[in-house]
């Protein structure tokens, strides 16, 4: 078996095998680019050591020294030869970058005598020790596993006794004796003399290489970057190029585009007479890669060539290192630049007009979920590194906030009032906190999950929330919050992440960014290619035109319960549920029939036409019951009831399991006048709109909850009576859709008979992963994080639909419901409409449509195009 490979006998496909950094080597060495010759062992040889008990099989032991004899004639130098020695380095290289995780040695094959050897070759004797002396620091503490510091020690004790401040002062002479102190300490520590012979070197390091897979930091990079761990690293063995030998040499890094902005202009930076480590350490301050031109014209010319190739050959963004020996080019390693999400964008659509990719590629290349940082403000960087992380909570809805801290909707409200800026900080939010969330510029919750009140409602309103963050004690009577021993008062500072869920301690400057050109040429370019529609969650005119801005096709949900989290629309509607007579009910209902029509038709009018779909009542009834004293006297003296029978009343109505309880379309099976009043503001609504401004509205009535297909065709009945009732009242041929939604696991088993009633289908993945898994949306974020972590569930299921449970069953609500209708209209609802994983999965299944909250739009649409592609 072959377990070795020259650089020449590779190319870039083979990552798996060689590793990305082999691959890239190969790749460069064979379109003929300056790259020091070398040779890669392979990931399969990491495997085997592994499989050999943490031995080298005399196979790869062989070809090792088979390909280092190779390698010698190539570089005209020999391993151990004490008048031209060859020395390597030998780096890790898996197939995916994992920078800094494992273990690399430079300059291995020095000994007693080639450093002579290099001595005399570069004709700097301190040059020489200097190396060997950093050679056995970096053998003894990878490969025999000797603390550096012990090393240090010695080094910084030279620098004490001859007063020195700089490594670079040291003389050839004190380096000279610091090896044999260094050789000293291995000796002690091992027991064993420092290894001499250059072959037993490199088997040595190799072996390092290989357990530097599995060392701490490696297992838990790939932890959290998905990686598996069972696929191994490669090994490279290359022959040294010194960018340290003078004034004609250097070192540096530099990217083809800017990674900040996608600037198509060399970005990057180096240094002379350093070596790589001396850029990443920050001793020196390095010089920018464009005034390389000034000190070696001809190098920079030939890098520049070279970028640009490099940069036509991968057709992307690259990430370049290179040495400068002696005026000459040397390329050491090359890797797709990483970006932010405004760079990405810029550089992708730039790249189809230089004719390098096609609009294919571009969109495949782009990451949907970074759309965000464009969408949303960001934390400046600068601002955020010098920032105290105090606790993490779910990253409910992303951007960047910060503000002084209020503990009541009303508080926020006062504050933003008089100009301040302010972030509300609830146990958790209730149809009360509207407003206040509406104002503040962001929201903290330590109960809650993904899909739990204040998470939804921020989402729609594109604010930033950290929900569910249990580490927070928050009081709200006492205006204040604990984390450990830190306390929190009103009016302190603190920021938010709602992309990443974390909590800072004070303010934290937060930057908004443009929209550019570019992104909306990316947008165009999905578009041609998505088959799904983008349709989003809107329940105010204001969200309703973000969404169409942000090109939404229509609204696949309007939350009607959502218009009556308002502090002067609620008494009407804990009226409307209090009632004990029909009579009281429908004068309550009465007052709120105005307002909704009024919504819809703000709403239809921000739509210009498009399809809206509005959904019956679904209140989780707890979210709108008073629960302070003062509430309850206030709607009691307003009901004309003792306070008395008002708390009999709303103990009479107070569930065990409300999300289980007397919701959705149960209430309006219950109480039909709720869904009559409902029907009748969509249709007012739409026909005045259709005949004062010429918008053909059809409008979609929506029926939620169902379970069981008796409760839809009675309430269709309920429905279509009223909405025929009102076309004949207003002499219009208006049309109209009864449908419902699919969020109880019972009408996705049963969908082939709910089809024969309803016009169209929408998941509700909330509800439906709710009630598939048994977790309660509002409870489960204490718990799944432990999940995560002990590996039960690979990710949140209310966040990224879990395919092979309720993905089960929205395929086969759809395959059910189209075996009675075949052109069924089926869209989602749930959150999981702006996923972009989850969109993959509902394109496959042939959904027409997702739904989701304002600011996923965009990335709906991308995530669709790439689905499609
Ligand atoms: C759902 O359950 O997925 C849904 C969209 O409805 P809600 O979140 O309002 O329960
Ligand atoms: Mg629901």
């Amino acid at each position: 078996k072959k377990w070795v490979y020259l650089f020449k006998e590779g190319n870039a496909n083979m990552k798996e095998l060689l590793g990305g950094k082999g691959a890239n080597l190969a790749e460069m060495t064979n379109i003929g680019l300056p790259v020091p010759g070398g040779f890669t062992v392979t990931t399969e040889a990491c495997t085997e050591y592994y499989n050999q008990d943490k031995k080298l099989s005399d196979e790869i032991v062989g070809q090792i020294n088979e390909y280092m004899s190779i390698l010698e004639k190539e570089c005209e130098k020999e391993f151990g030869n004490a008048d031209n020695p060859l020395l390597v380095s030998v780096r890790s290289g898996a197939k995916f970058s994992m920078p800094g995780m494992m273990d690399t040695i430079l300059n291995l094959g020095l000994n007693d005598e080639t450093v002579a050897g290099i001595a005399k070759a570069t004709d700097n004797e301190r040059f020489a020790f200097d190396s060997y002396r950093r050679f056995i620091q970096m053998f003894g503490d990878v490969v025999q596993e000797i603390g550096k510091e012990k090393f240090d020690h010695v080094l910084e004790a030279a620098k004490e006794k001859n007063g020195y401040k700089d490594d670079t002062e040291l003389t050839a002479d004190d380096l000279k004796e610091i090896v044999v102190a260094y050789k000293k300490i291995v000796k002690d520590e091992t027991g064993e003399d420092f290894p001499l012979d250059p072959k037993e070197q490199l088997l040595m390091a190799i072996e390092a290489v290989f357990r530097s897979w599995n060392n701490n930091r490696a297992i838990s990079y790939r932890n959290m970057n998905d990686i598996p761990h069972d696929i191994g690293t490669a090994v490279n063995v290359q022959s040294m190029v010194y960018g340290n030998m003078g004034n004609d040499c250097g070192t540096g890094v530099a990217f083809t585009r800017n990674p900040a902005t996608g600037q198509k202009k060399l970005f990057g930076e180096f240094l002379i007479n350093a070596q790589g480590e001396d850029v990443v350490a920050g001793i020196r301050t390095p010089k920018d890669i464009n005034e390389l031109q000034d000190i070696m014209p001809e190098v920079f010319k030939q890098f520049h060539e070279t970028a640009e190739l490099l940069e036509k050959h991968y057709k992307d963004m690259q990430d370049i290192e290179f040495t400068i020996e002696k005026s000459k080019l040397f390329m050491l390693q090359t890797r797709t630049g990483k970006r932010t999400a405004a760079a990405a964008i810029c550089a992708a659509v730039e790249m189809v007009e230089e004719g390098l990719i096609t609009k294919e590629e571009a969109i495949l290349r782009l990451d949907p979920i970074a759309l965000d940082q464009l969408l949303h403000p960001t934390f400046e960087a600068a601002a955020l590194s010098a920032a105290e992380l105090l606790a993490t909570g779910l990253p409910a809805s992303p951007g960047a906030a910060t503000g002084k801290i209020y503990f009541t909707a009303e508080a926020v409200c006062t504050a933003v009032a008089n100009g301040e800026e302010t972030l509300l900080v609830r146990k958790e939010t209730s149809p009360e906190d509207i407003e206040g969330m509406y104002a503040a510029n962001g929201i903290l919750t330590a109960r809650g999950g993904m899909t739990s009140h204040a998470a939804v409602v921020a989402r729609g309103m594109g604010k930033c929330c950290v929900a569910g963050c249990e580490s927070i004690k928050v009081d709200e009577a006492a205006k204040q919050f604990t984390v450990g021993n830190q306390i929190f008062k009103e009016g302190d500072y603190i920021s938010l992440n709602g992309s990443t869920g974390s909590v800072y301690k004070g303010g934290i400057k937060t930057v908004t960014p443009e929209l550019s050109g570019h992104f909306g040429q990316i947008m165009a370019w999905s578009d041609e290619f998505r088959t799904l529609k983008v349709r989003t969650n809107a329940d105010t005119p204001k969200d309703a035109s973000v969404a169409v801005r942000f090109g939404a096709e229509g609204i696949g949900l309007c939350r009607t319960e959502h218009m009556f989290f308002d502090e002067h629309r609620l008494p009407s509607v804990r009226r409307m549920i209090l009632s004990e007579s029909k009579e009281q009910r429908e004068k309550a209902l009465a007052e709120i029939l105005p307002m909704q029509k009024e919504d819809f038709i703000g709403i239809y009018k921000a739509m210009e036409g498009r399809p809206v779909t509005v959904r019956l009542l679904d209140p989780p009834l707890h979210e709108f019951l008073p629960k302070e004293t003062k509430d309850i006297e206030a709607l009691a003296a307003d009901m004309g009831f003792d306070v008395e029978d008002m708390i009999t009343i709303i103990q009479g109505l107070e569930e065990f399991n409300p999300m289980l309880g007397h919701r959705g379309c149960r209430l309006a099976i219950t109480y039909p006048e709720i869904a009559e009043m409902q029907t009748r503001a969509i249709m007012e609504a739409a026909i005045e709109v259709k005949e004062k401004d010429g918008f053909n509205v059809i409008p979609e009535i929506m029926i939620p909850l169902i379970g069981i297909n008796e409760e839809l065709t009675y309430l269709e009945k309920v429905v279509r009576n009223t909405a025929e009732l009102i076309k004949t009242e207003k002499k219009s041929d208006i049309e109209y859709l009864v449908g419902t939604m699919m969020e109880i696991p019972r009408a996705t088993l049963i969908a082939d008979q709910i089809a024969e009633t309803a016009e169209f289908f929408s998941f509700g993945t909330n509800d439906l992963t709710q009630m598939t898994y048994g977790f309660s949306r509002d409870d489960a974020g204490k718990f799944i994080t432990d999940y995560k972590d002990k590996g039960i569930l690979p990710n949140d299921p209310f966040q990224s639909i879990d395919v092979e449970g309720v993905g089960k069953l929205v395929e086969m609500g759809v395959t059910l419901g189209r075996k009675t209708k075949p052109d069924l209209k089926i869209g989602v609802c749930g959150e999981h409409g702006g996923d972009p994983k989850s969109i993959f999965f509902f394109h496959s299944v042939g959904l027409s449509y997702v739904s989701c909250s304002p600011f996923r739009v965009p990335i709906a649409r991308l995530a669709a195009a790439q689905a499609a592609l």
